[in-house]
């Protein structure tokens, strides 16, 4: 058997993992995102069970045998998109059926949100705030205590503030109000029409409601807006800092409500946007440092992907603490 089968289920990227009992790499299979809140479920069973094949694949290759079913101490799940307790029936339900499908006996299956899981990987219990930033957004953070609450998340039509399709967003929306005068001249414009392959504004506007569209492209122009902000673009660099304002706020609001707020902590960045637009984590850290100053400390090994953390030091926990 294998000890453990982690997988990160990110909004633009599925990354599966078999780990043997020192936590050494026996597979690993990527894919495209599988929050179902955006690619639906048949979306999210396909990137989950893709990912999961491949890496399956390369165990084969390591142990030069075939196996009928391959038996796993314990399979943890951290998915983008699981928020409610609906989602998480929805999430195990289709988590078992590709484990199953797979030929994949688990002994225990642990399914929970994205950030939980980051969080307590990059933290071990430590008091932590992590902040994600990548086609989606989500601030949260433990205390002492072990209590874990979050703020923000609340996926692309009613909440990821800060986050790459919220940016991208804005991005969009700032060449239609230069478009018909209610906006600066913005070198978005044509940055983003470029980007798309589209002649005027008006394509952008069919591109939106169009086939082409999805979510995750539309975060892809956050790539765009920090284009512009180095070429000293004044709208981009708007959007940028009302990024950094939305993911402080949920910091503020996370350690408010851990009362964690006169206690040192260590904080985790992740996710694209954070590693891709520095502007935004320097903003988010003057502004940290204004309302908490000396509290609190960047945690060196950020811009992992959250499976590393698991491996290094989350797991006991997660192995403890869920289910
Ligand atoms: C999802 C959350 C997720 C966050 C970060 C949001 O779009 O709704 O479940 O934690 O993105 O990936």
């Amino acid at each position: 058997g294998v000890p453990l089968l982690v997988v990160d289920g990110g909004g633009t990227k599925c990354l599966a993992m078999f780990l043997g009992s020192d936590r050494s790499v026996l597979g690993e299979g990527r894919s495209d995102g599988c929050n179902y809140q955006t690619v639906g479920e048949t979306g999210a069973r396909e990137s989950l069970r893709q990912a999961i094949t491949q890496a399956l694949g390369q165990i084969e290759v390591i142990t030069g045998d075939d196996p009928e079913t391959i038996k796993v101490e314990c399979a943890v799940f951290g998915m983008a998109g699981l928020d409610t307790e609906r989602d998480h029936e929805v999430l195990t339900r289709i988590i078992r059926d590709v484990l199953k499908s797979e030929r994949i006996e688990a002994n225990k299956v642990i399914v929970e949100n994205d950030a939980l899981i980051a969080l307590f990987g990059a933290a071990g219990g430590q008091p932590s705030v992590l902040v994600i930033s990548g086609t989606g957004s989500i601030v949260c953070g433990v205390n002492e205590l072990g209590r874990y609450v979050r703020s923000g998340g609340w996926g692309h039509v009613a909440g990821d503030e800060g986050s790459g399709y919220w940016i991208g967003k804005k991005a969009v929306a700032s060449v239609f109000k230069m478009l018909d005068g209610r906006g600066e001249t913005t070198l978005l414009r044509d940055g983003i029409l470029t980007f798309l392959g589209l002649e005027n504004a008006e394509d952008l506007y069919n591109w939106i409601y169009g086939e082409a569209y999805s979510v995750d492209k539309v975060a892809d122009l956050s790539a765009i807006v920090k284009k512009c902000v180095d070429e000293g673009d004044a709208v981009a660099m708007s959007i940028v800092e009302q990024s950094a304002h939305e993911l402080f706020s949920g910091v503020m609001a996370v350690l408010k409500e851990l009362k964690m707020a006169n206690d040192p902590f260590q904080l985790f960045l992740q996710g694209g946007v954070l590693s891709h637009v520095p502007e935004i984590q320097t903003k988010l850290m003057g502004l940290l440092d204004t309302a908490v100053p000396g509290m609190y400390q960047v945690a060196a090994d950020t811009a992992l992907e959250p499976i590393n953390g698991i491996i290094s030091k989350g797991f006991d926990w997660l192995n403890k603490h869920r289910q």
